[in-house]
């Protein structure tokens, strides 16, 4: 497949893709939430079921010549329950935050508490901020990691819960280095009463592979992103007891959604099959091989992570004592050919625009080929860039080097 043989009659739309893929091979990747997909999950993404309406689910469906997206469904949902060893999957949600609306929404009533980890602490604004549905729809309450050690502070998880009786707790987050336990969290959801939604979309790729502890057994609901560490095209996914499946569909649809988008769920089934396989399990243990040694790096070059260093794919780096901003190493960062987000730390003192942290990631490294010593080098373009904020000159010329290195890594060789 080459993209975009049929769109170079449109110029200006041509240049753009061609742009964006010019872009993705030259810089380095490090959004914690991004990854590479593979040619086949491209391909899917951009097959002949973009053309294919399938309102309903496999079998109940409200529009004819559905028998193709019938199969496709159901393969892709037995993938989906055979990868998380789940009694029901959902492949529709158009992506992680609608994945979430339908799972709140299956379990509980508009107006009803639900209960999140705070955003700066490491959770999503789907988790109960004020400026999305779940803070709006929901009442909502935080909570978030000790000051001392920067992991969960289950005491203060018991306390709110105890106090403010949500009737969900949601655990899972968007910055957290950590490994969750699940285990805390449904005796306490249990203790008083709340349901139980687990929010794996940083880390489903981690347990698919078994790396991370899943959350399958103990949640009501899990909701995830097929994106990030699963490495499939953008969106949404919901796994969960059978006892639920029947209230999530109907809030999937026609709850929230019309029309499953049938190239992407056929994306899904593709990037399910790969996680089925033991070459996945290599790729993931190599993801988390890299994010340790690159906090390694970083932390013997003098830079503090939050809580002191990482289980997972990602890292958070606290910049204060650098004397610098999220947002200012994020623009060098950008100049040096390096692509990485600024990010709210624990206790965040700046302004969310702002912020004190450099949130990092290894999964679509990883997807590169990148290894371990790779990463020491990949370190050491994010330090020297760092000590050289404020100088363009020099971050281009880091960026010009980046390039080089990358070019020992192609990146969709078959694409124009
Ligand atoms: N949940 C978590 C934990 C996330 O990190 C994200 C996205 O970053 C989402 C949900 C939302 O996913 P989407 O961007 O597909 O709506």
């Amino acid at each position: 497949m080459t993209v975009p043989s049929n769109l170079s009659e449109d110029a200006e739309l041509y240049k753009i893709l061609c742009g964006e893929l010019g872009r993705q091979r030259r810089k380095l990747e490090l959004i914690a939430s991004e990854n590479f997909v593979s040619p086949a999950v491209l391909e899917a993404a951009g097959g002949v079921f973009t053309n294919k309406y399938a309102e309903g689910y496999p079998s109940r469906r409200y529009y004819g010549g559905c028998e193709h997206a019938d199969e496709l469904e159901n393969l892709a949902q037995h993938r989906a329950r055979k990868l998380f060893g789940a009694e029901h999957a959902n492949v529709q949600p158009h992506s992680g935050s609608g994945a979430n609306m339908a799972a709140y929404l299956a379990l509980v009533k508009p107006g009803d508490t639900i209960m999140g980890m705070g955003l700066s602490h490491g959770g999503h604004l789907t988790h109960g901020s004020h400026v999305s549905f779940s803070g709006r729809w929901f009442k909502s309450v935080f909570y978030g990691v000790r000051r001392d050690t920067e992991l969960i502070d289950y005491d203060q998880v018991y306390e709110v819960a105890e106090r403010e009786k949500p009737k969900i707790i949601v655990a899972g987050a968007s910055s957290y280095p950590r490994i969750i336990d699940f285990q805390k969290f449904r005796e306490i959801a249990d203790r008083f009463g709340a349901r139980l939604v687990v929010d794996m979309a940083h880390f489903a790729g981690l347990v698919a592979a078994g790396f991370y502890p899943s959350p399958v057994p103990l949640a009501d609901v899990v909701t995830s992103t097929t994106h990030k560490t699963l490495r499939g095209p953008r969106g949404g996914l919901i796994v969960c007891k059978k006892m639920h499946g029947k209230a999530v569909d109907e809030q999937v649809f026609p709850g929230l959604q019309g029309g499953p988008l049938m190239h992407v769920v056929a994306a899904k089934a593709a990037a399910f099959g790969e996680a089925l396989e033991p070459e996945f399990i290599d790729y993931q243990r190599q993801v988390l091989s890299n994010c340790q040694r690159l906090a390694g790096r970083l932390t013997d070059a003098g830079y503090r992570l939050v809580s002191g260093g990482t289980d997972t794919h990602l890292l958070l780096i606290d910049l204060r004592p650098a004397g610098i901003t999220g947002e200012t190493a994020e623009k060098a960062l950008d100049l040096a050919g390096i692509t990485a987000n600024k990010n709210s730390i624990p206790f965040e003192k700046e302004h969310f625009t702002v912020t004190s942290g450099l949130r990092l990631g290894t999964p679509a490294l990883t997807s590169r080929g990148l290894n371990e010593s790779d990463m020491d080098e990949v370190g050491g373009f994010i330090i020297e860039a760092l000590h050289h904020v404020g100088d363009e000159g020099k971050l281009k010329k880091i960026g010009f080097r980046v390039e080089e290195f990358l070019q020992r890594f192609p990146l969709y060789p078959g694409l124009a």
